[in-house]
């Protein structure tokens, strides 16, 4: 067994675990080793031919619409019109994987800048096959068996990635990039998932089979000696006692030691996320992340299978509010055949409510879903990415015209209270502007990384991406104010809730309704127990705040 190695990053998702090393290999190997070009040709043919093969498959189980996309793809595979631009390549010596990518990417940047929505939405087709082929060429490589527990570690995995993984019997996520405010990392704070990034090192395997993750305090051990192990089970145990006495907090109400009550939401994803949540030991679901209902790479769900999980949710809450954000895809959350590739800044592009704002067909079967929904419960509907006023105007047209639809139709449906995110720094610092809106909720998340110039998802800038910066606290405040003048509440859902370091600054801005994700809900309401909002306080972490 090699020697034990410590490599060290950020916290993106506090805990610990001990298991098996795995290394995740990117979904489309890049890796495979090319031989002669009358190789690679046989094995792109082949690996096309496998995926002809495997579409027409699919084809037998759909109709109509789904089975036109599918022989679009299958005509397209079978045409020469691609197939012979990546022969040539490989015959002047390109890797199939390269000669494939290339000439597929010139293609879907073709189909992705034209003016019709027809050749538009067909980009996402040839995406599909770009990738169907490249895992063909890859083999098994591209679908990894891995060991239930593991201690995950790669260079970077996407949000649906991230999904598919199954975390159930505990285990741990290190990426050698990535950042601590990606939608990865939230996702593993709200599943209590230990995540590391920016641990430099972690992609490349050097023979280890088991790690120990402290994620709190940003070490991962690999090869860990006996010794280390006596380390970890301590840790274990006391972390396991904190964790109990969070949960003697987890079902009472939130209230300072002065006697503030403050509301505590929860943020979910996806409707599974509620099983492992109990009901009593929040005020309602503060945010609900619609856009991980569209999985990248998958069928877009209709109106009804929203229709039933916007249902799920309110079922759940027993009368509780229920805040569903509206699609905001985009930025760090591509899907395929919605976002538009090769954005140079996709973080500043047609994301959140301006991309719904384009795709009107896709926001008003959202809207449909919701109005029907919300005749079960108090739902809310939640705007991301606002940035003008006429936004909100635009959005509240289209569920006028959504419920004269569904009147007109005799479908039962309610109107739902329209607010938005405050995550642009135009509505942070002007918030009287949006005055239309029923509610305000601050994404400190991206507020910060718009206030602080600093990607979310970068880890080399990661120091100036700082949630507490005065900056922020003053928008925050400056929200929080004007709210409270237009008789709007306010609440805050990005992840500086649910950090122990800033609650007592947020509550001292005068906010009094939090949502954070479903792990921190006790150790939020033990924090809040021990704060005296009256006094002068210092965050815990030395930041300035
Ligand atoms: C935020 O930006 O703070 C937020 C809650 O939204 P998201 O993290 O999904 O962008
Ligand atoms: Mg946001």
């Amino acid at each position: 067994m090699p020697a034990p190695v410590e490599l060290k990053g950020q916290t993106a998702s506090a805990g610990l675990a001990l298991g098996l090393v795995f290394f995740l290999p990117e979904p489309v190997a890049q890796d495979r080793v090319a031989g002669s070009p009358s190789t690679e040709a046989a094995a792109l043919r082949g690996a096309i031919a496998a995926s002809v093969a495997s579409i027409t498959g699919l084809i037998e189980g759909h109709k109509g619409e789904a089975a036109d996309i599918l022989e679009f793809q299958v005509a397209m595979l079978e045409d020469d019109t691609l197939l012979q631009p990546a022969l040539d390549r490989v015959n002047s010596g390109s890797p199939a994987q390269t000669a494939w990518r290339e000439v597929l990417d010139t293609e879907i940047a073709g189909y992705a800048a034209s003016p019709e929505d027809y050749f538009r939405a067909r980009a996402s087709d040839l995406m599909d096959m770009r990738d169907r082929v490249l895992m063909n060429l890859a083999g098994a490589a591209a679908k990894p068996k891995i060991p239930g527990g593991a201690i995950i570690l790669a260079t970077d995995v996407p949000p649906s990635r991230f999904l598919e993984l199954d975390w159930s019997q505990g285990g741990g996520l290190v990426l050698a990039h990535g950042s601590t405010a990606s939608h990865v990392a939230m996702l593993a704070r709200a599943r209590g998932v230990p995540m590391l990034v920016g641990v430099a090192g972690a992609d490349v395997p050097g023979g280890h089979s088991e790690a120990i993750l402290e994620a709190s305090s940003g070490r991962l051990c690999l090869s860990p000696s006996a010794a280390d192990k006596e380390i970890y089970e301590a840790s274990r145990q006391a972390a396991q006692a904190s964790h109990r006495n969070d949960q003697a907090y987890a079902t009472k109400p939130a209230v300072t030691r002065d006697g503030i009550a403050v509301e505590i939401l929860v943020n979910v994803a996806e409707p599974s996320d509620l099983d492992r949540i109990a009901v009593n030991t929040c005020d309602g679901i503060g945010l609900m992340r619609s856009e991980f209902l569209f999985r990248d790479g998958a069928p877009l769900p209709d109106e009804d299978q929203q229709f039933t999980a916007y249902c799920r949710l309110l079922e759940w809450a027993q009368g509780r509010p229920v805040t569903v954000r509206t699609l905001d895809i985009g930025g760090d959350k591509p899907v395929q055949g919605l976002t538009a590739p090769g954005e140079s800044n996709p973080f500043l592009g047609l994301r959140g409510v301006r991309l719904t704002l384009v795709r009107r067909d896709v926001f008003k079967a959202q809207l449909r879903a919701l109005a029907r929904a919300a005749v079960h419960g108090q739902l809310k509907i939640m705007l991301p990415m606002v940035s003008v006023p006429e936004e909100i105007a635009e959005s509240a047209r289209l569920l006028d015209d959504v419920m004269a639809d569904l009147a007109a139709a005799g479908v039962p449906a309610r109107r739902p209270a329209l607010g938005i995110m405050v995550e642009v720094p135009a509505v942070a610092i002007v918030p009287e502007l949006f005055a239309p809106a029923a509610f305000f909720s601050i994404g400190s998340n991206d507020l910060t990384q718009y206030v602080m110039a600093a990607a979310r998802d970068l880890a080399a800038i990661g120091r100036l991406y700082q949630p507490g910066n005065p900056a922020m606290l003053a928008l925050i405040r400056n929200t929080v104010r004007a709210a409270g003048a237009m008789g709007r509440p306010v609440s805050l859902c990005g992840d500086m809730a649910g950090d122990e370091r800033y609650i007592g600054a947020l509550l001292a801005a005068g906010l009094r309704s939090l949502s954070v994700a479903p792990a921190a809900l006790g150790h939020v309401k033990a924090v809040i127990a021990g704060l005296t909002i009256g006094a002068e306080h210092t965050n815990q972490g030395g930041e300035t705040l």
